[in-house]
């Protein structure tokens, strides 16, 4: 990763508010690089994973627009951990170069990747200078992604298994923003939070 830039992983669980806080923070002048949106560029037609997971997966993944099938590979990768290792291999390596790239050109004084399994999939926590940790019940979790997606409770609960639990990820964390209620008092730890990484950020690029 660039030294250059001070840099923060964003994580949470679905639902717990990772993209409510990260706009807070782009309001702030915060550059936010998000890596399921590097994701879908990636799959999208023309983009650079394609050949290789047409390669790995066959045709049969690719949608008639060239981009990969998501409902498809989805359904292929959800209960097949083997095969869902097989996309990240893919995928993983080409989201880090695109996340480098993002560090190398911003003029941001400091940079926030938002990652959602970033406490699942190991080396993130060595690729950035902070953990931030967005932290909320997990019946609070559900309801919310019930509400957001449409989905039933057994539909939320069978997604939120495939994540870490809330403890694996607090332990991760070097900062905590709980975000339960209202949302100005999340505000408040935002802009307590951003003050902090400015500071930081100052610090480093004297050094
Ligand atoms: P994530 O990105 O972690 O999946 P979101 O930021 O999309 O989570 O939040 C999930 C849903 O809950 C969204 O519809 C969002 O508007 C809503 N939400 C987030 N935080 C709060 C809150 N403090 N109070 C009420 N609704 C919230």
């Amino acid at each position: 990763m660039n030294s250059k830039v001070f840099t923060l992983g964003l994580t949470g669980g679905i639902g717990s508010g990772k993209s409510t806080v990260a706009n807070m923070f782009a309001r702030l002048g915060t550059a936010i690089v998000d890596t399921d949106l590097i994701a879908h560029q990636l799959t999208t037609t023309g983009g650079k994973a394609l050949p290789a997971i047409r390669a790995q997966f066959g045709a049969a993944y690719i949608a008639a627009d060239g981009a990969m099938d998501r409902a498809a590979m989805r359904r292929h990768v959800f209960s097949d951990p083997a095969e869902r290792q097989k996309l990240e291999a893919i995928l993983h390596p080409l989201i880090r170069q695109e996340t480098e790239i993002a560090a190398q050109n911003t003029e941001a004084a400091y940079l926030i990747f938002v990652v959602p399994l970033l406490v699942e999939s190991g080396n993130w926590k060595n690729r950035v200078h902070r953990v931030l940790v967005v932290d909320c019940d997990e019946a609070t979790q559900l309801q919310r992604v019930m509400t957001r997606n449409g989905l039933s409770e057994a539909q939320v609960k069978a997604i939120m298994e495939t994540q870490a639990g809330r403890q694996q990820r607090l332990q991760a964390a070097d900062d905590v923003i709980v975000n339960e209620g209202d949302l100005s008092g999340v505000e408040a730890r935002v802009m307590q939070l951003h003050r902090h990484y400015l500071q930081m950020a100052g610090t480093m690029r004297e050094k």
